[in-house]
């Protein structure tokens, strides 16, 4: 699966696997389509980290791209999301 659900503090959420951080990115505020396999969700998603760098991406059918202003990797574009496991 490319994605998996999460629960934190009474919110539910489902996690991806960023393939341009390396680590796993938690999506609380969006709307998912229930899809494990290919995941799609909307808004787009904005990571910003205590340096101030920031990944920012849409995940749409189990692919994520990279917009311009992220900062945080050098990634950019469509890339596949990796499989992330479904216990940590
Ligand atoms: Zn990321």
């Amino acid at each position: 699966m490319k994605a998996k659900p999460y629960e934190r503090q009474g919110r539910k959420g489902v996690t991806i696997h960023c393939p341009g951080c390396g680590i796993p990115h938690n999506c609380g505020q969006h709307t998912f389509n229930g899809d494990f396999e290919k995941p799609t969700l909307a808004p787009s998603l904005l990571q910003e980290f205590s340096t101030g760098e920031i990944c920012h991406s849409f995940v749409r059918d189990g692919s994520i791209e990279f917009l311009s202003d992220t900062t945080k990797h050098a990634l950019r574009g469509f890339h596949m999301l990796p499989d992330i496991k479904e216990q940590p």
